[in-house]
């Protein structure tokens, strides 16, 4: 009877599933659950009340989903949760065998060399860059157009978190910005150019001194502990330093695909925010929310209904005309642009200042 009371904000499926529940007639059964959670289960949904309350929110109300690894079509199931409140959308237990989903073959230079059960922290860093050539290039993720959104001017120091073989940062190496660096502890090594080291194999954590530019391209959506990260980044930045965040955001496309949505991405992304929850995130890490920029494509319309019909990613992408016509092709473009001018694309970029000086610049004005 608590899950009831608790499920009364719910929206969308859960409200309409727990609509006229009776409960004595409900073959419900109560289950152990990762993470002190504790689970309801009827025939229609799961749903949730957690020991533990929602990171971003507090919260202690889930829904439970079931969606399936079709980047590379392997159809393991895995579960969400999504937090009733914030919408944020998590995995439920993160697979012992991640590596598993990240073969090695397929990526540029990655290889496992440490045990996933000792160094779960690291899955941090992975970085979305590192998908086969024929992803990466229909997938957003490492667009050179985002440096005109960096402000960059000449000396800043530069740090571009999860930079996989840092073909962003040594862009910008190459266009005079010498202190930009790239770091992520998969690397087999430092990666060199002419001026130094260009991408160090490292973490977050190790890195020392204070950076005006901190960037997560489409990274931060595969760490597991987002607040420590977060946290990690504010304490890095320089007092007038500026973040720039890339993530998937939960928002229309999710509610047309529900878990065919293609940036859902089980179980490489282990939690995907909504804006309100990823805001949430922010502030307790001591950043603030200064501009958010809506920049989802036609992948979302490409990848979700390539997963609708069954058809994994790296299948579909590689025969693109067998399964859309130019004319789908044009309008999911211009679809995409619609729902990025009402705010409702399925990523954007946040940009993020250390609180301080957000309350700073309030009060002079
Ligand atoms: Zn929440």
């Amino acid at each position: 009877m608590v899950i009831l009371e608790n499920m009364a904000g719910w929206q969308g499926l859960a409200g309409s599933f727990f609509k006229g529940l009776n409960l004595a007639e409900e073959p419900f059964t109560l289950t152990g659950f990762t993470s002190g959670l504790f689970l309801c289960q009827s025939n229609l949904q799961w749903a949730v009340m957690a020991s533990n309350p929602c990171e971003f929110c507090g919260t202690h109300s889930f829904m439970v989903h079931k969606a399936r690894e079709m980047m590379f079509g392997f159809r393991d199931e895995m579960e969400y949760v999504e937090c009733a409140s914030c919408g944020s959308l998590k995995i439920a237990a993160i697979p012992q065998d991640l590596q598993r989903y990240y073969p090695a073959d397929k990526y540029y230079s990655y290889k496992f060399k440490v045990s996933l059960r000792v160094h779960i922290s690291r899955l941090a860093l992975r970085a979305a860059l590192r998908l086969p050539d024929s992803i990466q290039a229909a997938v957003p993720h490492g667009s050179l157009a985002q440096i005109r959104w960096l402000s960059l001017k000449r000396g800043m120091k530069i740090l571009d978190v999860g930079s996989g073989s840092g073909a962003f940062i040594r862009h910008l190496r190459a266009a005079g910005f010498d202190d930009a660096v790239g770091i992520d502890p998969y690397l087999e090594e430092d990666i060199l150019d002419n001026s130094g080291v260009a991408v160090r194999k490292a973490e977050l954590g190790a890195m020392c001194g204070e950076w005006d530019r901190i960037m997560f391209h489409h990274s931060l959506e595969h760490t597991p502990n987002q607040l420590e990260t977060l946290s990690l980044a504010r304490a890095r930045l320089s007092p007038r330093g500026i973040c720039i965040i890339r993530i998937p955001i939960v928002n229309w496309a999710w509610k047309e695909y529900g878990t065919d949505w293609v940036q859902l991405d089980p179980p490489r992304h282990l939690c995907v925010h909504t804006e309100k929850s990823f805001r949430l995130a922010a502030a307790k890490s001591g950043l603030r929310v200064t501009r958010v920029q809506y920049d989802s494509t036609r992948f979302q319309f490409v990848g979700s209904e390539l997963y609708r019909k069954g058809v994994p990613l790296r299948t579909g992408l590689a025969e693109l005309d067998r399964h859309f016509t130019k004319a789908q092709l044009e309008a999911f473009e211009r679809r995409a642009e619609e729902l990025n001018r009402d705010g409702l694309g399925d990523q954007a970029v946040f940009f993020l200042e250390p609180d301080v000086v957000v309350r700073a610049r309030t009060s002079a004005s």
